[in-house]
C-alpha cells in the first residue's frame, strides 16, 4: 500500500497524518498526531493510531528530532518507515505568492522560492522551510511535495485579486490578494457537481470555509474568481480570534491615538478579536451555551459574525450572476446547523431554502440540505485538506 505522510509544520509545532491516498474520504488516517514545544525546555510527541493514543515527553530541539522521534514511536506500533511503504511526503505551505499556481516537488531551487516569500508570510513560510528541511534529512529518499494554501486563488482576475492602493506601492511590495485555505476550497469546490448532478464546466458556486479561521471563495467553473481572504488570513468575514475585514482607519487611530505598537494591534486584530473578542470564546459550541442563557455578547458577536457572512454571499452571488449551488464546510460549517440557517434564512427570492430536517442531521459526510425545490443546493462537504495534500503528493512523486 503506498502511503503519504502529510506534515504541517508551525514554528514550535508539527502536525503529521499518515495517509492511504487511495482511502475513502470517511476513513481516519492510518495514524496522526502532534509534535508540541519544539526549542522549548519540555516538548511532547503525540501519536494517535488503532483507535489509540500514545505520548512521549523529552525536550524536542529540532523539527528533524520531533519527526524522527515520531518515527520511533510509529515503528513501536508497527507502522514505522521501515514497516510501511511511505512513497510521498506531502508539506502544506502557506504562501506560494504569485510563484506556485500548482503542487510541487520539492528541489533546492523550490525551497529557494518559498525562502522568497518570507516576507509576504514572515510566521508562516520559515517554519513550513524548518519542517521541510527537517523531513527531507530523516526521509531523503522519498519526493517531497510543497502544497500551497494560496495555489487554487492563483487565477483570481484581477479586479478581485488588486487592491486599489498606489499601483507602484501594490506592485514593489507583493500587495495583493492571495487568498488562503485554498486546498480546502478547490477539495470541496471539486465534489460539488456530482452531488448536485452539474457538468463541473457548466457550475458556479460558493463555498464558504468556515472554521476557527474562515474565509468564503466564488467559484465559477472550477476556478475560483473571488476569495474572501486577502494579502494575508486576517481579511475577510469575521473568524474565531481574527476580525476579518476593518476599516483599515482604525490600524491608524489605535496606533496613533492610543499609544499601540504596530505587534499589538497585530496581536489584537488576529488573537483578541473576531468572536472571541466579542463575547470571551471562540469555539462556536460554547457560542451557542452562552447564547442559551441568553447572553447578550454572545447574541451580539453571532449576530456580527452572521451579518458579516450574509454579506459575502450576497456579494459572491452578484459576482457569479447564477448559483449553483452553496456549499459548507469545516469545523462550524460541517457541524453548526444554526449557522447554517441563520447563513441563509429568508433568501427564498433568491431560490434558497435550506430543509430544516436535512440541515439537522448529524455531519456523515458530503450531504444535500436544501429543499427539492430548491433552486440553488445547499450542500455540506466535510473537507479533508490532509487527504487532498496526500493525493497531490502521491500524484506527483509517482510522475
Ligand atoms: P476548524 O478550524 O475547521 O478545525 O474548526 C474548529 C472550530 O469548529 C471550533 O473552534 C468550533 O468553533 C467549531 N466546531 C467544532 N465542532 C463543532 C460543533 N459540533 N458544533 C459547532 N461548532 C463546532
Amino acid at each position: 500500500m503506498a502511503l503519504a505522510l502529510v506534515l504541517n509544520s508551525g514554528s514550535s509545532s508539527l502536525k503529521f497524518q499518515l495517509i492511504d491516498p487511495s482511502a475513502d474520504a470517511t476513513q481516519p488516517p492510518l495514524a496522526s498526531g502532534l509534535v508540541e514545544q519544539i526549542g522549548e525546555p519540555s516538548g511532547a510527541v503525540t501519536l494517535k493510531t488503532g483507535g489509540e493514543k500514545y505520548t512521549v515527553s523529552a525536550p524536542i530541539p529540532d523539527h528533524a528530532v520531533g519527526l524522527s522521534m515520531v518515527f520511533d514511536l510509529m515503528t513501536e506500533h508497527g507502522i514505522g518507515p521501515s514497516q510501511v511503504e511511505i512513497t510521498a511526503v506531502g508539506h502544506r505551505v502557506v504562501h506560494g505568492g504569485l510563484l506556485f499556481s500548482q503542487p510541487v516537488v520539492i528541489t533546492d531551487e523550490i525551497l529557494n522560492m518559498v525562502r522568497d516569500l518570507i516576507p509576504l508570510a514572515p510566521l508562516h513560510n520559515p517554519a513550513n522551510i524548518v519542517g521541510i528541511e527537517g523531513a527531507m534529512e530523516i526521509l531523503p529518499d522519498v519526493p517531497h511535495v510543497a502544497v500551497f494554501d494560496t495555489g487554487f486563488f492563483h487565477s483570481l482576475p484581477p479586479a478581485a485579486a488588486l487592491y486599489a492602493i498606489n499601483a507602484e506601492v501594490a506592485a514593489a511590495h507583493g500587495v495583493r490578494r492571495y487568498g488562503f485555505h485554498g486546498t480546502s476550497h478547490e477539495y470541496v469546490s471539486q465534489q460539488v457537481p456530482a452531488l448536485i448532478g452539474r457538468d463541473p464546466e457548466h457550475t458556479r458556486q460558493i463555498v464558504c470555509h468556515l472554521g476557527n479561521g474562515a474565509s468564503i471563495s466564488a467559484v465559477h467553473n472550477g476556478k475560483a474568481i473571488d476569495t474572501s481572504m486577502g494579502m494575508t488570513p486576517l481579511a475577510g468575514i469575521v473568524m474565531g480570534t481574527r476580525s476579518g475585514d476593518i476599516d483599515p482607519g482604525i490600524v491608524f487611530h489605535l496606533h496613533r491615538s492610543a499609544g499601540m505598537s504596530i505587534d499589538e494591534i497585530d496581536t489584537l486584530l488576529n488573537k483578541k478579536s473576531g468572536v472571541k473578542g466579542i463575547s470571551g470564546v471562540n469555539d462556536f459550541r460554547e457560542l451557542r451555551a452562552m447564547i442559551e442563557q441568553d447572553n447578550q455578547d454572545a447574541w451580539l458577536a453571532y449576530n456580527i459574525y452572521i451579518h458579516n457572512l450574509r454579506k459575502y454571499i450576497g456579494s459572491y452571488m452578484i459576482a457569479l450572476g447564477r448559483v449553483d449551488a452553496i456549499t459548507f464546510t469545516a469545523g462550524v460549517g460541517e457541524n453548526d446547523v444554526d449557522v447554517r440557517a441563520s447563513a441563509l434564512q429568508d433568501l427564498e427570492v433568491f431560490g434558497i431554502e435550506i430543509d430544516p430536517e436535512r440541515n439537522a442531521l448529524p455531519n456523515t459526510g458530503p450531504r444535500i440540505i436544501s429543499t427539492d425545490s430548491s433552486k440553488v443546493k445547499v450542500l455540506v462537504v466535510p473537507t479533508n485538506e490532509e487527504l487532498a495534500i496526500a493525493r497531490y503528493a502521491v500524484q506527483l512523486a509517482g510522475e
